[in-house]
């Protein structure tokens, strides 16, 4: 790309970003599973400067006939941001976005969990973002998953969500908001690491064929590094 100050040569490797990070890095990541009393599972995220909670319901009975199916659970997710999570302060309630949300994360964590064990029942799930900065919807499926197996719902796997992209015109892992909203594409995805099954992609921009392979190689390297400290997170709650 060039050389810097000291003359040394510059590439795609090397350039640092606007927070100091190398292209293939997260930011400082932190979870905690069962952080609330009154849910059946609980689990905190920090990401950067993201803080979302998951709280988790269930499996109990689901009262609602024309949801409910005879030989399996349904799951439930409602994604919401709060008022003073975001620099303009946001209308409290669903929007277009916070819909959607709820909607990819139900899909993304539903081929995770063995919903055949539970007929008739359902699992809800509620994703609080506290405080925003690009990146809410992987956080929230991230926290989702430990709160799921906090609450002691079997699983395939606990799902991991990571984006990557690019942003002046190089290719990276978890955009910071700044990145998001600046930056030419947003790729977030969520997967099962243990099976390798990918159970969210979306993408927003533009990429070349060989950058949106790269984009996707950094996002599942990203999901492999969160889902250690997921791990970690259920660990330190019950042991070993
Ligand atoms: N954002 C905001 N106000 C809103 C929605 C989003 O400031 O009403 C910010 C927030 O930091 C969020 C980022 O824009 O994380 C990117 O939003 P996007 O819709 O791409 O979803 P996300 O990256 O959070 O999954």
């Amino acid at each position: 790309i060039g050389e810097n100050s000291k003359g040394s040569f510059i590439t795609s490797a090397t350039k640092k970003r606007p927070d100091g990070r190398a292209f293939d890095e997260l930011r400082p990541l932190k979870i905690e599973a069962g952080v609330l009393e009154r849910a059946d599972g609980s689990a905190y995220v920090e990401i950067g400067d993201n803080k979302v909670l998951a709280a988790v319901y269930g499996p109990r009975e689901l009262h609602v006939r024309r949801l409910l199916k005879p030989n399996m659970a349904i799951l439930r997710c409602r994604y919401n941001m709060a008022p003073f999570s975001v620099d303009d302060r946001k209308r409290p309630g669903p929007d277009r976005r916070s819909v959607e949300i709820s909607k990819i994360t139900t899909e993304a964590l539903n081929p995770a969990v063995f919903l055949e064990k539970f007929p008739r029942s359902t699992i809800d799930i509620f994703i609080e973002v506290i405080q925003a900065e690009g990146g809410t919807r992987c956080a929230g499926i991230t926290a989702a998953s430990v709160a799921l197996a906090d609450a002691g719902i079997p699983m395939r796997d606990m799902v991991s969500a990571c984006a990557a992209g690019k942003a002046d015109g190089q290719v990276i892992m978890d955009l910071s908001e700044w990145e998001d909203k600046e930056g030419e594409a947003d790729l977030p995805i969520a997967m099962m690491p243990r099976t390798g099954d990918i159970t969210l992609l979306q993408m927003d921009g533009h990429l070349t064929d060989d950058e949106f392979e790269k984009a996707l190689d950094l996002a599942i390297k990203g999901c492999k590094i969160i889902s250690e400290e997921q791990k970690k997170a259920i660990k330190n709650r019950y042991g070993d």
